[in-house]
Formats: structure tokens, sequence, C-alpha cells
């Protein structure tokens, strides 16, 4: 098996009650491991075999752009959350986040609202452009907004699978509170880099 599904960094009730073990269990447990499963499966003994997972989502399209896409988003999603991180950004992001928005709160709220207008399973992304200018974009399904050249830095993913164990209907809810987990030093190595 060429991708391997990283262990969380934390453990699976320490999101809690913002996002619940049980939610874990099946988000990463079950979808994420499958999207990585079937992403395998797809890749033996083809061209994409001995790719970097980033090139696979650059060059293919169909069943094994989803399943990569899906692959890539979930391990990013998993690995910006740390439930004792700083709940704000700092530093060059920060300021980037003020110039463009006004306020981190401001900012917060322009996300949720990209986040609640995602029609359908999906993302609300944050990425950079090669200047350090911040997108925040809706996405539908599997799209990385590396397909538009962008880089990605955060993203909250809309799918039901996400939220509605812990929040049914409300995905501003979970919207709203996943910011208390978000960690924020990550998002800014990941905005430096
Ligand atoms: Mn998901």
């Amino acid at each position: 098996m060429k991708f391997t599904q990283p262990k969380l960094p934390y453990a699976q009730d320490a999101l809690a009650p913002i996002i619940s073990p049980t939610t874990i269990e099946f988000h990463y447990g079950k979808h994420e491991k499958a999207y990585i499963d079937t992403l395998n499966k797809l890749i033996e003994g083809t061209e994409y075999e001995d790719m970097a997972l980033e090139d696979i989502i650059l060059k293919s399209d169909g069943k094994l752009f989803n399943n990569a896409s899906q692959a890539w988003n979930h391990i990013f999603y998993f690995f910006q959350f740390n439930p004792d991180a700083f709940h704000e950004p700092s530093g060059a992001l920060r300021e980037q986040i003020e110039k463009q928005y006004g306020s981190f709160e401001d900012f917060k709220k322009q996300f949720e609202e990209a986040g609640v207008g995602v029609f359908g399973s999906g993302y609300v992304w944050l990425s950079k452009d090669n200047d350090g200018k911040l997108y925040i974009t809706q996405a539908k399904n599997a799209e990385n907004p590396m397909t538009q050249g962008l880089k990605p830095i955060m993203c909250f993913d809309v799918w039901e699978h996400a939220y509605y164990l812990d929040y049914q209907n409300l995905r501003a809810s979970y919207l709203h509170k996943i910011w208390d987990i978000v960690d924020w030093a990550i998002i800014e190595m990941r905005y430096e880099n």
C-alpha cells in the first residue's frame, strides 16, 4: 500500500465537545480511511503509483481525483486542530488578515458565512497566493484550491459527515464553534512556508 493513514496527533476524545469522539470514529476512522484505501486500489499498477499525492491531485480527474483529493483534504483538516492551541493568529498572518478583512472577528464572520453558503457537500478554504494574499473560497465535493494555483492553509469540512452527529442540520453552529480547536500555530506555519 502506497499511502498510509497518519495517526491523529491527539486522543479521539480530545476535541470534544466541539467534535465528539463518535464523529472522529466515523469521519477519521471510516471516511478518511476509505478515501485512502480506495486511492491505493485505484493507483495500483498505473502511472500514478509512484507519484506524490499532490501530483495525483493535479493530474487526475473523476474517481481518482475525488479519492486522492479527499485523502489530502482530510489529512489536512484533522492536522489543523489542537484543543490546547492558541485561539488567535499572530505575526504576518494576523497582519494580513487584518489588512484584508479589517479584523480577526470580521475574517471569522466571512469565513463562517462562506461555509454556510456552500450548497451541498464541500469545504470552505483559506489559501494564499505567491504574494501572501489570502483567499476565502467555497469548494464543492472534493475540490482543493491547489488546482487553481493557490496554497491551502486551512479548511473547514462542510460535508454532513463532518458535523451531523454533533450538530444535526446546524452547520452554522459547527462552523462557529470549531474556531475553539483550530491550532493557529499550524495555520501560521502553513502560511509562512
Ligand atoms: Mn470529511
